[in-house]
């Protein structure tokens, strides 16, 4: 069998014809296997959803009780036979619930990663790297100058900050799925021990992710005074940094976590004072690194920069296919598009 018979490119996205299912599908599709409850990768409307049972939670979250006609869990490293394809879902270090899905029909093997990153996340499982003859991948970041660093510098950075403005409110703009809580128990690692106050629409998500991670004591900001908000740190989605909402903070010093606030014109053009380069993506060297590790020969890239990553794997000798599938983003980009519940009223 070759790799196209097992899994192609289609309108809807990736597809396996002998296993009759989508993976992360843009449009409603029969039965769908959905990587990470992010946005752009879960949608509503389809048939069946297989996928971990955070991501069926989350969406359920975001998305309410009828994402889908049905739904079904499947746990990290078991065999779920669908037609003759079997399909297993591996950790991919992304978010809570996030998942690489393998597809096996005949002795080959394609991994799907979804978003990944390889680098540690206190808040969900460590990325596995797994031997496969064809790895996709995304290439958000696919460029050599993107370049991470540590997250706990960053963590740092913002803390410095706290210390030395005591008297202002710290807000962060973080989107809502993943990079609010790991920016929360990046603080909870290193001390810092006050309460952290949340924007309406981060409040769903981290109250679940709480359940499973200590995120210490969590309080939301509609509640709190603007004397509780002086010298505190407040999480909101990076769309409300700009908004009527963050006058309610006693002059507030704006920072945003995101991978691409190593782009200086971004942190300028949103106004961010302090940008943190913190991202739940793979930097360049996590991409190279990972499609190394797979051993895979052939390589497909789904998203984001695919030629630089697609030259790179050439030069090695890989065969590399950007896939240009089109409804994929970066979702600090994106930003997350509040439902109704989030909306927080405009006074203090
Ligand atoms: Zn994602
Ligand atoms: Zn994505």
């Amino acid at each position: 069998m070759r790799p196209e018979e097992l899994l192609c490119p289609s309108p809807a996205g990736l597809y396996c014809r002998p296993g009759r299912f989508h993976i992360d599908p843009v449009r409603p599709v029969e039965r769908a296997l959905i990587t990470h409850a992010h946005s752009d990768h879960a949608r509503p409307g389809h048939g069946a959803v297989l996928a971990t049972a955070e991501t069926i939670d989350l969406m359920r979250l975001r998305l309410g009780e009828n994402f889908a006609r049905t739904a079904q869990a499947v746990r990290y490293g078991e065999q779920v036979r669908l037609d003759g394809v079997t399909v297993r879902l591996h950790p991919a270090g992304h978010v809570l619930g996030s998942a690489q899905i393998a597809v096996e029909a005949q002795g080959l093997r394609i991994v799907a990663s979804g978003d990944y990153k390889d680098v540690a996340d206190p808040t969900c499982l460590p990325f596995e790297p797994l031997a496969c003859d064809v790895f996709i991948t995304e290439a958000t970041f696919g460029l050599p100058v993107f370049r991470h660093g540590d997250p706990g510098a960053e963590i740092a950075k913002l803390l410095r900050s706290v210390a030395l403005f005591p008297e202002r409110a710290h807000l962060v703009g973080a989107y809502a799925l993943g990079k609010a809580q790991r920016v929360i128990a990046l603080l909870r690692a290193a001390g810092h021990d006050r309460p952290i106050y949340l924007h309406g629409a981060l409040e769903p998500i981290t109250r679940y992710y709480a359940r499973r991670t200590d995120l210490g004591a969590l309080r939301a900001v509609r509640d709190a005074t603007r004397a509780d908000l002086a010298g505190a740190i407040a999480l909101c989605p990076p769309s409300a940094l700009q908004d009527l909402w963050s006058r309610r903070f006693p002059d507030p010093l704006t920072a945003f976590a995101s991978g691409w606030m190593r782009v200086r014109a971004r942190a300028r053009q949103r106004g961010v004072e302090l940008p943190l380069v913190i991202s739940d993506h793979a930097d360049w060297d996590g991409l190279t690194a990972t499609v190394a590790a797979t051993g895979a020969p052939e390589i497909w890239i789904t998203h984001g920069a695919e030629d630089a990553l697609a030259h790179w794997c050439e030069a090695r000798g890989l065969a590399a296919r950007p896939l240009r599938l089109v409804g994929y983003g970066d979702e600090d980009e994106t930003d997350a598009p509040a439902p109704a519940a989030d909306s927080e009223g405009e006074s203090p």
